[in-house]
């Protein structure tokens, strides 16, 4: 591809975007693709109907974006999806973005992957200056997790993780709990991670966009969970944060680190320093609200990114106090209709 990325200076020095409670927004997440070589039960039907590729920002559009949200006050920046190495040509905007962390503007580059591309990618990717990413893994037991991604295999998310420690890349890996599926896995799982000197991150399950089953089915709260390892293990809570929402202990066994996400049991928002892109430009101020913003038609109006800028400005002013996620028997729609895979995970 003979693209270039946008030049450097643009815009003034960075400044920071605060949005109506407050909150400095510094995190950037980009989904670079609703399209996945998986089909996790909790993320998406078995038959999806993807966008259509003429609505996706170009590469070279995303890292005009990007950009512009790095001049603007964004350090750290994580590329998802759907599955971010599925797309084509992704390596490119890895290496136009790297530009930013040469020039300091850039705390962070990162990465949430299912595993599936690492054996191809994870070299390039600590040459492009990644440090961390995050692999998502549900369960240790193959034809478990051949039950759970419908179409991905284990083996090749293993190799994933070997290439990944090759190359030198710090893993965090994330699991979904799920009701009935892997919930008395986890021990084994904070084992694995542990011993391969990873962090484990839980998450609950979140109603978005519809699936095939019924979320009620899966969803296991994370309080339960920790009830349970307390069993096996001894949890220190510990003031460790990474940007994100997890909350982390020390488990004193392994001596390694384990993180909570709990949208549904403990609301998170108040601390919320994050606004998501999708790669048809659109920015959601909230993960789980339907307002957003339509960067794509600033970006194509015109090459000054002054226009870009305000529109972003006029974003972040509407970011919205918090979600209000909830799953029961009462509330079988989910509370966005769009998926993970859209909005980035
Ligand atoms: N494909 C990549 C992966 O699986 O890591 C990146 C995108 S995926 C949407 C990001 C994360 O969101 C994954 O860890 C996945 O388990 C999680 N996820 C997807 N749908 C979810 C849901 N409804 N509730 C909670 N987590 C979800
Ligand atoms: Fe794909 Fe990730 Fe969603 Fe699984 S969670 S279907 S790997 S986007």
């Amino acid at each position: 591809m003979s693209v270039s990325p946008s030049p450097l200076t643009p815009f003034p020095l960075p400044v920071s975007m605060v949005d109506p409670f407050g909150r400095h927004v510094s995190y950037l997440r980009v989904s670079v693709t609703d399209r996945c070589d998986f089909r996790c039960v909790y993320c998406m039907s078995e038959h999806m109907t993807f966008l259509p590729k003429v609505d996706l920002l170009s590469l070279e559009e995303l890292d005009r974006l990007c950009t512009a949200f790095v001049h603007k006050g964004v350090r750290k920046l994580r590329i998802t999806g759907g599955e971010p190495l599925v797309r084509r040509n992704i390596m490119w905007l890895f290496r136009a973005l790297s530009r930013h962390l040469g020039t300091g503007a850039l705390e962070e580059l990162t990465l949430t992957t299912n595993g599936s591309q690492l054996p191809k990618f994870a070299q390039e990717l600590a040459d492009c200056g990644v440090k961390r990413i995050n692999v998502s893994l549900d369960t240790l037991d193959a034809d478990r997790f051949k039950a759970i991604t419908r179409w991905g295999e284990l083996a090749q998310v293993a190799a994933g993780l070997d290439a990944a420690a090759k190359a030198g890349l710090q893993v965090k890996i994330n699991a979904v709990a799920l009701k009935g599926v892997n919930e008395f896995e986890i021990v084994d799982l904070v084992r694995f991670a542990h011993d391969r000197g990873a962090d484990l991150t839980l998450i609950e399950t979140m109603p978005l966009g519809d699936i095939d089953g019924d979320r009620t089915d899966q969803y296991l709260p994370l309080s339960i969970v920790r009830a349970r390892l307390m069993d096996e293990f001894t949890l220190e809570d510990i003031p460790y944060r990474t940007g994100g929402p997890a909350r982390y202990v020390r488990v004193k066994e392994t001596g390694g680190r384990l993180g909570f996400i709990t949208p549904m049991t403990h609301n998170f928002c108040e601390s919320c320093n994050r606004v998501r892109l999708t790669c048809t430009g659109t920015l959601y101020m909230c993960l789980g609200q339907d307002d957003a913003a339509d960067l794509r038609s600033v970006l194509r109006a015109s090459t000054d990114d002054a226009a870009l800028s305000r529109a972003i400005d006029e974003a972040i002013s509407r970011k919205p106090k918090g979600h209000d996620f909830i799953i029961d028997r009462r509330s079988k729609k989910p509370a966005v209709a769009r998926h993970m895979s859209v909005t980035g995970g």
